[in-house]
C-alpha cells in the first residue's frame, strides 16, 4: 500500500473536523498531519456568552490535542509558506511534503487597517477581546454604547445582532437599560442579507424591539479616539461612549503569498467538491469564497457566509472524498450549501434560520419563532464540540436527553 501524507492546515472548526473524520475513515498507514499555531482552540460562538459573564474563559477553550483523534499528528507551528509545485509547506516548526492539502486557515482580523479602531475598540470577535469586554461592560454604568460592522465580509452574519441583544439584556437584567442609549451601524442593507428581505427585516425587528437603534448602510472610515467619534463614509461624525467592533476580516498572508486566493484574498473552490484550482488540493471554511445563486445588490454577488456550520459540513464532505481517492473509488460526496443558525436574542431565547443556501434562484432561507429550546440547541452543540472525541457520542446522548427533559420531550436519539 502506498502510504500518503494528508495534511491539514489550521486546527479550528473545519482543520479539527476534516482531521478527525479522515483518521475514523482511512487506514492508521496514511499520515494525518494538523498544523495549527495555536495551542488552545475556543469555541467562537461561546465568546457572546464570555462576554455577558455566562461563562468563563475555561469553560469554553481546550488544548487542541484535546480535541483530535489518537492518531493524527498535531503539529503545533506557524504555516509560512505553502509551495504547490513541490507539495510541500514550510512552518515554523520545519517543513512537510503532502500528498493531499486541506487549506483551513480561516479568515484574520485586521483592527489596523481602519484609522483609530485599533486603539479605540473593544471587540467580542476574539477570545482575549471577549474577556476583556466583559470587564469594560461590567464597569459602564451609563451613555452611548456603538456596535460597529468595520467592513464586509464578516464571520457568522448573526453575531453582531445576537451581541446586541445579549448587552441589551445584560444591562436589562443589571437595571441600567434606561441609561445605555445602544447603537448597531453595519454597511449592510438589512441584517443578514443572503438569507433574504423577509428574514432580514424580522431580525431588524426582533433587534429593535430591544430597543437598539439599526444603522444600516454605514461604511466606517475611522475613529477618533480623542474626540470619541466614529466616521462612516459621507455622514457627520458620531460620538459613543464605549465602541464595539466586528473588525475588518482578511485571508492569512500566506494563503494570498501562494497563489491560491482571488483578487478579494479568498479562495475560489468548487462549491461542491471544494477542490481548488490546484490538483489534491481542498480549502474549506471561512477561507473560502462561494458565490451563491442571486445578488444582494444590482451588481453584488451573494457569497456563502463565513460560518462554523459550513466549515464543519465542508471538513465532512473533503474528508470523506479524499478517504474515497485512496481508495481508488468515485465519491458521492459534496456539499449541499444546507445550513442553519441558532440566533441568540437575550433572556435565554434564541431564534432559528435554517435552509439550503445554495438553492436556486436564490437561498431559501427560514427563520423560525424564537423560543427556549434553540437556545438549549446551541448550549448543547457547545458541550459536544469541547467534549474529547472519544466521549463525544455518549455526550451527546446524556445531552439530548437533558435537553429533552428541560423541554419536555421525549428524547429521539437512535
Ligand atoms: C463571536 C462569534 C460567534 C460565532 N458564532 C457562530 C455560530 O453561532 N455558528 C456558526 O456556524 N459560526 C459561528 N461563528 C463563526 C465560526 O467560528 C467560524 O466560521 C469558524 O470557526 C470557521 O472555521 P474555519 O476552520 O474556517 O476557521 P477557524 O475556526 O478560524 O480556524 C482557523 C485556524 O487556523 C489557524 N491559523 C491561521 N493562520 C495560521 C497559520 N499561518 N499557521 C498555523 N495556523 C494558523 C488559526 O489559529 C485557527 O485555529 C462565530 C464567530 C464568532 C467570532
Amino acid at each position: 500500500m502506498a502510504v500518503k501524507t494528508i495534511v491539514i492546515l489550521g486546527g479550528g472548526v473545519g482543520g479539527i473536523v476534516v482531521a478527525n473524520e479522515l483518521r475514523r475513515l482511512v487506514h492508521p498507514e496514511h499520515r494525518i498531519v494538523l498544523i495549527e499555531k495555536n495551542s488552545q482552540h475556543a469555541f467562537a460562538p461561546s465568546f457572546l456568552w464570555l462576554m455577558i459573564g455566562d461563562r468563563q474563559a475555561e469553560e469554553i477553550s481546550r488544548h487542541v490535542q484535546q480535541l483530535v483523534h489518537k492518531g493524527v499528528e498535531l503539529l503545533h507551528g506557524e504555516v509560512r509558506g505553502i509551495d504547490l509545485a513541490a507539495r510541500r509547506v514550510e512552518t515554523s516548526a520545519g517543513s512537510v511534503t503532502y500528498d493531499f492539502l486541506v487549506v483551513a486557515l480561516g479568515a484574520e482580523l485586521a483592527p489596523d487597517s481602519i484609522p483609530g479602531l485599533a486603539e479605540s475598540a473593544q471587540t467580542f470577535y476574539t477570545f482575549d477581546g471577549a474577556d476583556k469586554l466583559r470587564g469594560a461592560l461590567r464597569d459602564f454604568s451609563g451613555g452611548k454604547l456603538a456596535i460597529v460592522v468595520a467592513g464586509l465580509p464578516f464571520k457568522c452574519p448573526a453575531a453582531p445582532y445576537e451581541g446586541a441583544m445579549l448587552i441589551a439584556d445584560l444591562f436589562q437584567r443589571r437595571g441600567l437599560r434606561d441609561k445605555v442609549d445602544l447603537h448597531l451601524f453595519t454597511p449592510e442593507p438589512l441584517p443578514m442579507p443572503v438569507a433574504g428581505p423577509e428574514l432580514g427585516s424580522a431580525v431588524r425587528k426582533t433587534v429593535e424591539d430591544r430597543r437598539i437603534a439599526f444603522h444600516p448602510l454605514q461604511k466606517l472610515t475611522g475613529v477618533n479616539p480623542a474626540t470619541r467619534t466614529i466616521s462612516f463614509e459621507g455622514k457627520e461624525p458620531v460620538a459613543y461612549d464605549l465602541l464595539i467592533a466586528v473588525p475588518p476580516h482578511r485571508s492569512p498572508r500566506v494563503v494570498r503569498e501562494a497563489g491560491l486566493a482571488n483578487q478579494g484574498g479568498w479562495v475560489p473552490v468548487d462549491s461542491a467538491t471544494l477542490a481548488t484550482r490546484d490538483e489534491n488540493v481542498y480549502a474549506i471554511g471561512d477561507i473560502t469564497a462561494i458565490p451563491l445563486p442571486g445578488r444582494w445588490k444590482s451588481d453584488v454577488p451573494l457569497m456563502l457566509p463565513k460560518a462554523g456550520v459550513f466549515a464543519h459540513a465542508q471538513a465532512l464532505v473533503v474528508a470523506r472524498r479524499i478517504a474515497d481517492r485512496i481508495a481508488g473509488k468515485a465519491s458521492p460526496h459534496n456539499f449541499s450549501g444546507e445550513g442553519y443558525c441558532m440566533l441568540e436574542a437575550g433572556e435565554h431565547l434564541a431564534g432559528f434560520a435554517s435552509g439550503h443556501f445554495l438553492a436556486e434562484p436564490s437561498p431559501q432561507i427560514k427563520l423560525r419563532q424564537i423560543g427556549r429550546s434553540w437556545h438549549i440547541g446551541k448550549v448543547l452543540f457547545e458541550k459536544w464540540w469541547l467534549a474529547p472525541p472519544g466521549a463525544k457520542k455518549e455526550s451527546l446522548r446524556l445531552l439530548i436527553e437533558l435537553g429533552a427533559k428541560a423541554l419536555r420531550v421525549p428524547a429521539a436519539i437512535g
